[in-house]
C-alpha cells in the first residue's frame, strides 16, 4: 500500500527566522529585542496540524563575526520558544549556521546543509517538504535540497537566481498556498496510484 510507504517518511516546513517568523533586527543579540511577526503562531499551528514538522533554519554568522556568543543565541532561541509556548504552539527543531561567509561551510544558506542534516535526523522526505523565507538564499537552499520553495516578498518584480515555487506577501499567505499545494499533490499521487480518497474504486 502506497499510504503505508509514505507514512514512514515525515514531511517538514523549513522556516527562516529573521523577517519570516520574527521582526528582522540585523544581528539580533539580545533576547528582549525579539518580536514574533503577527501571523507566526497561527501559521505554525496550521503547518503542524497538517502533519508537517516546523523546523527553523537560520544563518547566524554574527557568532563568527563576534557579535554574539552561542550562549546568547541559546537565550534568544529560548525566548522564541517561550513566546511560541504562550501562543500554544512550537517549533519542532532549530538548526543554525554559526559560520562566517568566508568559512565556506556546508550549512550556510544558500547551501542546503541544514536541510540535509534535518532530513537525516528526522527522516524527512525533502520532495514533500517546503521552505519559507524572505531571502533568495532560502529559495536556493530549498531548491538545492529538492524542496518546494516560497519566497516572502512584496516585490513581484525581483530578479532571482532561482525562481520560487510561489511568491507570497507574508507568512500567512505562504502557509495557505503550501497547505493547498500539499493537499493537491497528495490527491494527484493517490489518483496516479489508483487509490481514491475513500480507498474504493
Ligand atoms: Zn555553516
Amino acid at each position: 500500500m502506497i499510504l503505508a510507504n509514505t507514512a514512514v517518511k515525515r514531511k517538514a516546513v523549513f522556516l527562516d527566522r529573521d523577517g519570516t517568523i520574527i521582526h528582522h533586527i540585523p544581528y539580533l543579540s539580545n533576547p528582549d529585542q525579539l518580536r514574533l511577526l503577527p501571523n507566526t503562531a497561527d501559521s505554525l499551528k496550521k503547518i503542524r496540524n497538517a502533519g508537517f514538522l516546523a523546523i527553523l533554519v537560520t544563518n547566524q554568522s554574527g557568532i563568527a563575526r563576534g557579535y554574539l556568543t552561542k550562549e546568547m543565541l541559546q537565550l534568544i532561541h529560548e525566548r522564541l520558544n517561550n513566546l511560541l509556548k504562550e501562543e500554544k504552539t512550537r517549533l519542532d527543531a532549530i538548526f543554525y549556521c554559526q559560520h562566517h561567509p568566508d568559512d565556506n561551510c556546508y550549512c550556510r544558506k544558500p547551501k542546503p546543509g541544514m536541510l540535509l542534516m534535518a532530513a537525516e535526523e528526522y527522516n524527512i522526505d525533502l520532495k514533500k517538504s517546503y521552505i519559507i523565507g524572505d531571502d533568495p538564499k532560502d529559495v536556493e537552499a530549498g531548491s538545492l535540497a529538492g524542496c518546494n520553495t516560497v519566497l516572502i516578498s512584496k516585490d513581484a518584480n525581483l530578479l532571482l537566481p532561482v525562481s520560487p515555487s510561489f511568491l507570497a506577501e507574508r507568512l500567512s499567505s505562504a502557509t495557505e498556498w503550501l497547505l493547498a499545494h500539499a493537499k493537491s499533490s497528495l490527491q494527484e499521487l493517490q489518483e496516479r496510484e489508483g487509490v481514491s480518497p475513500t480507498g474504493i474504486r
